[in-house]
């Protein structure tokens, strides 16, 4: 590096996928006249966000993506502040003080609510309490599961309705490899869930799955899985009709027709997606017990009401409909997202993934979209200042999870999976997952 070397602080707000590839950009971006000091806060005191706390248990590969955030974590120019909340442990003003730049990469972790009767009824639940609550986030150990009932209802069908109705349905024996929670395990093996039906608003040819994730439930050893032929029949003669067909969408009705083909094993053990159909109203006395759906057709490209209603009884609905940015002290949420201009928020502040453009796309998504942003921060950035970053911000004492301490979390997880044969077993008590951090 020569003597013009121009040093920029830059604080980075969320330890997801978002946040360790906007550093990742940030690092690849240093030269011999530009170089970054990259502070990543986190509120929890374990990062990477959705791959520990949202992809299923049941999908490992995805998670290896974690060895990637871990070498971007082991460069020098970053720092993890991890077990530091924004808006209560430092202000969003205070960190625009501090640095030359501040990114906000805290994701979407706010359900989306149907808006109908009902919804608030016992074991109604969202996927954003459902899926941390599998996958050992501290904050939602504690949700009421009840698995009593034989039938458990999804609203909506992207892939978190999928991996949610995969973890309701398969053989529970299959996740004892896996690094589901332990609580989680425990009651899916006593659960008495045999039937998991799906419902979408709209047809097959608008579903938002994609065709791997699709493709995947043909694999399942102890569970059958079905979708309307008829349907499907009708999707694809509506795709035949199109001058254009998306890649993806033909991929997807494939793989629907291949599930529809796919020879049956009489299993006890169903997830049933069906189409056209919209929740209206969540019926039980102080708990679910029946969901009312009207029945939908499409009319100029819009999901209208037809032919009547039905309703199936069921003991436990979720929905998974997509999620809304959390609000918090100096942010405008608007359609659910912080609210910017191409990744842009005010002064020195931005913002990235899924906070950014809302809950859309995979893990790699946020690879372009973070770069993108970082070109711009670049392009905006003035003279350097002199602070001390967060040090200076937080109250003495405050226990910080630094990179080297997470290691140590993450070596303990590890080492007791090893034991069990599983990929790590998740620390679920904060106070527990401080003192491993802090252990020697
Ligand atoms: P999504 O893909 O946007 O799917 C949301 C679903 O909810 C859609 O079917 C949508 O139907 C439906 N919906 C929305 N509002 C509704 C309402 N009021 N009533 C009934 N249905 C409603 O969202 P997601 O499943 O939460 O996934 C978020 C992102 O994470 C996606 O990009 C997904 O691919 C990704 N992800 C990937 C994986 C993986 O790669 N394995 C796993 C999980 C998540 P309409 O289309 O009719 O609005």
């Amino acid at each position: 590096m020569t003597d013009k070397v121009r040093n920029y602080k830059i604080a980075i707000v969320g330890a997801g996928p978002a946040g360790y590839f906007t550093a990742h950009a940030f690092q690849k971006a240093q030269s011999d006249y530009l170089s970054f000091s990259i502070d990543m806060i986190e509120r929890l005191p374990t990062p990477w966000g959705l791959v520990r706390s949202g992809v299923a248990p049941d999908h490992p590969k995805i998670k290896t993506v974690s060895n990637v955030f871990e070498k971007i974590a082991r460069d020098p120019s970053f720092r993890l502040f991890a077990n530091v909340e924004l808006g209560k442990d430092v202000s969003l003003k205070d960190l625009r003080d501090q640095y030359d730049v501040v990114v906000l990469a805290t994701g979407a972790a706010r359900a989306r609510k149907l808006g109908i009767p009902g919804e608030e009824l016992k074991n109604s639940l969202s996927a954003a309490e459902f899926v941390p609550w599998y996958n050992a986030h501290p904050d939602f150990v504690n949700v009421e599961v009840d698995l009593s009932s034989d039938t458990a209802v999804v609203i909506g069908v992207g892939n978190v309705a999928m991996d949610v109705a995969r973890i309701l349905a398969i053989d529970p024996s299959t996740l004892e490899t896996t690094d589901i929670a332990e609580h989680a395990l425990i009651k899916l093996k006593q659960s008495n869930i045999r039937k998991v039906l799906v419902y979408g608003r709209r047809g097959p040819e608008h579903a938002a799955f994609t065709a791997h994730e699709l493709r995947d439930l043909t694999k399942l050893e102890n569970t059958d899985v079905y979708i309307d032929s008829i349907q499907i029949k009708e999707a694809i003669k509506h795709i035949e009709e199109m001058d254009e067909v998306e890649k993806d969408l033909k991929n997807n009705i494939i793989a629907m027709k291949a599930i529809t083909e796919h020879k049956k094993k009489n299993a006890v053990r169903k997830i049933e997606i069906k189409f056209l159909s919209t929740p209206i109203e969540v019926k039980g006395a102080g708990k679910v017990e029946e969901i009312v759906f009207q029945r939908n057709k499409i009319e100029n490209g819009k999901v209208v009401a037809n032919n009547g209603k039905f309703s199936i009884k069921a003991g436990l609905i979720i929905t998974a409909i997509g999620y809304d940015s959390a609000e918090y002290p100096g942010v405008t949420i608007e359609n659910g997202r912080i609210r910017n201009i191409a990744g842009h928020v005010e002064h020195n502040v931005y913002v990235v993934g899924w906070a950014k453009h809302g809950p859309v796309g995979v893990i790699g998504t946020n690879k372009s979209d973070s770069t993108y942003v970082v070109d711009l921060i670049i392009k905006n950035l003035r003279d350097p200042k002199t602070s001390e970053g967060l040090t200076a911000l937080l109250k003495s004492g405050h226990e910080v999870i630094d990179q080297t301490a997470w290691e140590k979390i993450n070596a303990s997880e590890v080492v007791s999976g090893e034991i069990s044969g599983k990929p790590r077993i998740k620390e679920v008590d904060w106070i527990q997952l401080i003192r491993l951090g802090k252990s020697r």
